[in-house]
């Protein structure tokens, strides 16, 4: 049993998706909670989202890994950014609510010239802020490649983010493969030593589901560039090996792979023989 999907659009509801998927193979999905590029979100419609909480509990999919805007950065130099951000962050975390007991991924941000200890209080406060005893839907810190100055580009700057924040119940982790690889994490030849090392730096209680993805640069790269699985430096058998590791087991796989439609059902498809 796996659960298995991609990025699906939102743009024709919330229903839409989960059917989306189906046709695709998959029976778990993430979608942008507004444009990824920023702007505006759409008022929800919540017979909408009822229908949708049907379909998933009727086809029994695993849980959805909703993804913030990549414009949100929680620990921007400049205060006007991070306080958007923050309103953003809280108007997202309100709307996941309506459809309980999902995860909702982001990048913990880019700290610009500030510097990481700057940073970590800047996010920190924002999660604090924001996240309420009371929520259901579980908040992921997505692992980063390291591209110019991304915050968690290694397990210990996620774990300063998440020693930081009250509500531990409400935080977890996403482990994207093709940015742990290019962080420098060898999951090629070591995987049991990096999962290890999260185990040691996190704890795997905080691995919440994975981003499943090959990598067009070679280990430590730093320029974040997914690759179609088994097209890139990782290669089709390491992500064959995490797929079946005993640590991401019942985790949603969610790919972000450059495809159209018809891509991502052939890898959805070969996914799934993996755990035959
Ligand atoms: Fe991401
Ligand atoms: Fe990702
Ligand atoms: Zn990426």
């Amino acid at each position: 049993m796996i659960y298995i999907g991609n990025h699906v659009s939102i743009s024709k509801g919330y229903l839409a998706m989960g059917k989306n998927e189906n046709k695709l193979g998959g029976n778990t999905f993430a979608f942008f909670t507004r444009n990824p590029r920023g702007g505006v979100s759409k008022a929800i419609d919540l017979d909408d989202v009822k229908a949708l909480q049907g379909f998933l509990e009727e086809n029994k999919y695993g849980t959805l890994v909703a993804h913030a805007s990549y414009t949100m950065n929680l620990c921007s130099a400049k205060e006007e950014v991070r306080e958007f951000a923050r309103s953003v962050f809280k108007e997202d975390l309100e709307k996941m609510e309506k459809l309980p007991g999902q995860f909702f991924n982001f990048h913990p941000g880019s700290h610009l010239k500030q510097g990481y200890d700057v940073a970590v209080e800047q996010i920190a406060d924002v999660l604090n802020d924001t996240l309420k005893e009371e929520q259901t839907t579980t908040v992921l810190l997505e692992t980063m490649a390291g591209k110019g100055t991304e915050v968690g580009r290694n397990f210990e700057e996620l774990k300063g983010i998440i020693d930081r924040v009250e509500y531990k119940d409400k935080i977890g982790v996403c482990f994207d493969t093709c940015h742990v690889w290019e962080a420098g994490y060898d999951i090629v030849n070591n995987l049991d030593g990096v999962l290890k090392e999260f185990d040691d730096v996190i704890g795997l209680d905080k691995l919440c589901a994975v981003h499943l993805n090959d990598s067009k640069n070679p280990i430590g790269a730093h320029k974040d560039r997914h690759e179609v699985i088994g097209g890139g430096q990782i290669g089709e058998e390491a992500l064959k090996r995490i797929v079946q590791h005993k640590a991401f087991e019942g985790k949603p796989f969610i790919l972000e792979t450059p495809n159209n439609d018809a891509g991502y059902k052939k890898e959805i498809e070969l996914i799934k023989t993996w755990m035959i």
